[in-house]
């Protein structure tokens, strides 16, 4: 028997097969997709085995031993694995460590241990029982294994006689590290609407489903009633959320709902954690995954559905290492590999890109217009901070720290967003507003310290940095940048009963810290909720009537197309945090831009009209979704070598690629890190017959270059 065997080389983007014969002793225990050790030069490696070979060959080494008995990439993930490194060109290496948990990487390391509990089953009873003992064995009546602690409690030297008698069986039970409460199911009616889009979904046979809802509409319990279905079917289901709205609040609703059947997995947890989850996901003891975008490939078998939240956001796409795979695009390559499984997209402000494909009837698209119990959308005032300058409390106009006071004195709350995105990167006018933009790319140019000019990061274009706005003259340009601390210290002075509590990456970084805050919140030991996007996202507390927003405009200024709709969005979303229950909620956006044409569309919870909108902006710059974009970036330790590298790619491409337009090369938004400088090429086509091949060939040429590294991110969210 011969087996071909996908090894990592370490430090090189190099893939390869190799073919080693198998000792007659290990030949039973051969099977696609598991981990063995073999020679390789003088190291032993470790790899996948990817082929079974029926032939013998005798001039192939053998492999050492297995490392594991059971596959740990099944059949689909194997072939899912493919089909990603076909769509990112990266190697088929890096798509299978990306899908395995960290524990299970075939690399050298530690391994994790697992960890273990006592119990005991109860054997034949025999001799004298004192009370004691008595006791201990009445526990069994209930369950066939108790737990030694349980035991203990009532008596450690009855334990050790009865053991020692027979009358109880030790017994050794996996421990996993994280405990699922075992509540009783929920049974929540669905309304009208929630029943519709749940029949609309079910009757119909399409593949890609998009769920448009406003916030406040009950998605969640759409998702939920769909994933019943799939159970009772005996399927299994994945849902997708970004990192930043797994919260415990929504992991909660899914566990009183499916109790022990959920597996989450999220960063907060260890890898022993995440690595426990997966094996129980593996062993079939839970059929539903909730997780960030890796969760998508989970070892689950027999997928009905598969669940994408908040699908607009950016985390769905990994920018920022190979393979850079969008988690949209192969949860619907996961859903072709299992018959009949659907794919659901679901969000209040969907991308672009997913809605244009539901108006092309690419996607199924199914609505939700409004909240549940006919609670309108809260109300959203803005206000125009230029007319604030002079009579503003630090970073708060005077209406909303009044409205701030207001709530306070009803005993409602509030949640304050400090937009934060762009921080201090970019350059604008205090007096009017300005801010400064690309003359030919529409793009707001960033603020380079070192070099103290301004810069496009998409065609390389660079100015000096001004003093002066060019808009009304005045000595008034700042850099942007405000932190929570500062806002909370505000919030202190002008309202001095406020209790502020404050949610953002610092106060979040330790374990449990998210759950203590949000359930302190909930408890109303606060009345305001302070924090950066992390509170735009998921919560759903029924006492908060007001949401203020500090600063819109730092999203709208970030150097990217999107920024637009990711303002309009993010806005919308923290705006939806208003109101969710029985009293009607307000919002005050705060900006230095009350007439952009994204602010207006937020208060008038216009989604469709922003999209129509943004599209026309789109078409006529060339950007996606009527255009594809792929980023080709170019880096190394000398500045020239990079850029000369990156013309002489450009060059060839353009031999190859008569379609496409071609920008750059120009600097990288993060132009330098730890010394390696970074050039970026990025094309813009519509449709481009060569371009796979000419990428690959591309790829291929600077594999084994050592001063140059080229990646590739074929339509990226962030040109990073
Ligand atoms: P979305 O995800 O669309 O923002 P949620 O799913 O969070 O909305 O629902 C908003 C609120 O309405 C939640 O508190 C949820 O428990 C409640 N809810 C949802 N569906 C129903 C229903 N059918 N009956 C009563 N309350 C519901
Ligand atoms: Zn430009």
């Amino acid at each position: 028997m011969v087996v071909g065997v996908l090894v990592e080389l370490s430090n090189k983007n190099i893939d390869k097969i190799f073919d080693y014969s198998v000792p007659l002793l290990l030949t039973d225990k051969i099977k696609l997709g598991i981990r063995v050790l073999v020679p390789f030069g003088k190291q032993t490696l470790e790899g996948f085995i990817v082929e079974i070979k029926a032939e013998t060959q005798v001039d192939t080494k053998s492999i050492i031993n297995i490392i594991d008995e059971e596959h740990i990439l099944s059949k689909e993930l194997l072939t899912l694995g493919k089909i990603m490194q076909e769509k990112t060109l990266s190697t088929l290496i890096s798509c299978y460590q990306t899908m395995l948990p960290k524990a299970l990487k075939a690399k050298k390391g530690t391994k994790i241990n697992k960890k273990y509990d006592t119990y005991y089953k109860l054997g034949s009873i025999t001799g004298k029982i004192n009370d004691k003992q008595e006791e201990i064995i009445n526990l069994f009546k209930e369950k066939k294994l108790v737990e030694k602690k349980e035991i203990i409690n009532i008596s450690s030297s009855s334990l050790k006689t009865l053991v020692n008698r027979g009358v109880l069986i030790p017994e050794l039970k996996e421990h996993y590290r994280l405990e699922y409460e075992n509540r009783k199911l929920e049974q929540s009616e669905l309304t009208i609407e929630q029943k519709r889009v749940v029949a609309e979904i079910n009757d119909t046979s399409d593949q890609v489903y998009l769920l448009h809802g406003v916030t406040g509409s009950g998605k969640t319990e759409v998702y939920m009633e769909l994933i019943s279905k799939v159970l009772k079917e005996g399927k299994t289901a994945i849902v997708l959320v970004p990192e930043i709205s797994l919260t415990p609040q929504m992991i909660q609703r899914f566990t009183k709902k499916f109790g022990q059947n959920i597996a989450a997995i999220h960063s907060a947890l260890s890898e022993g954690e995440k690595y426990d989850e997966w094996r129980r996901i593996y062993r079939k003891e839970a059929n539903i995954v909730i997780g960030a975008r890796s969760a998508l490939f989970s070892p689950i078998e027999n997928l009905g559905i598969i669940i994408i939240d908040e699908e607009h956001s950016d985390t769905y796409k990994q920018d920022d290492s190979n393979p850079r795979y969008d988690a949209k695009e192969m949860a619907i390559e996961r859903s072709k590999l299992n018959p009949g499984c659907k794919v659901v997209l679901g969000s209040a402000t969907p991308s672009l890109e997913s809605f244009a494909r539901s108006q092309k009837h690419i996607y199924h698209l199914v609505s939700l217009p409004n909240r549940i119990n006919q609670m309108p959308l809260p109300e959203i005032k803005i206000i125009d901070m230029n007319n604030e300058i002079k009579t503003s409390k630090g970073h708060f106009s005077n209406e909303l720290l009044k409205k701030i006071g207001e709530k306070i004195g009803l005993n409602e709350q509030i949640i304050l967003l400090l937009n934060r995105r762009g921080y201090s990167s970019f350059v604008s006018c205090k007096n009017c507003g300005y801010v400064a933009k690309c003359p030919f790319c529409d793009i707001t140019l960033t603020y380079h310290l070192s070099t103290n000019n301004l810069r496009c990061h998409y065609c390389g274009y660079a100015t000096k940095k001004i003093e002066e706005c060019p808009n009304c003259q005045e000595n008034s340009i700042t850099t942007i940048g405000v932190g929570t601390e500062k806002i909370e210290e505000e919030l202190k002075k002008y309202i001095k009963e406020a209790r502020v509590v404050r949610m953002d990456f610092d106060t979040t970084s330790r374990k449990g810290a998210h759950k203590k805050i949000i359930t302190a919140f909930k408890e109303k030991k606060y009345d305001i909720l302070l924090g950066t996007q992390i509170v735009a996202k998921g919560l759903d507390f029924e006492d908060v009537t007001l949401v203020g927003v500090i600063n819109a405009d730092t999203s709208l200024n970030i150097p990217d197309f999107r920024s637009s709709e990711t303002t309009f969005s993010l806005l919308s979303q923290v705006a939806g945090r208003s109101g969710r229950s029985k009293k009607r909620g307000e919002v005050i956006i705060q900006t230095y831009n009350p007439n952009h044409y994204a602010i207006e569309y937020v208060k008038k919870h216009d989604y469709i009209g922003f999209y129509q909108k943004e599209m026309l902006i789109r078409k006529e710059l060339k950007y996606s979704p009527y255009y594809f974009l792929t980023y080709i970036r170019v880096s190394g330790k000398d500045s020239d070598i990079c850029y000369q590298e990156a013309l002489k790619i450009r060059k060839s491409l353009e031999k190859y690629l008569t379609e496409t337009i071609i920008l750059g090369p120009s600097s990288n938004s993060i132009f330098k890190i730890n010394n390696i400088y970074r050039y970026g090429i990025i094309l813009k086509y519509k449709k481009q017959d060569n371009l796979y091949y000419a990428l690959n060939k591309m790829i291929e040429a600077y594999k084994s270059n050592r001063k140059v590294v080229v990646d590739l991110n074929f339509n990226p969210r962030h040109f990073i």
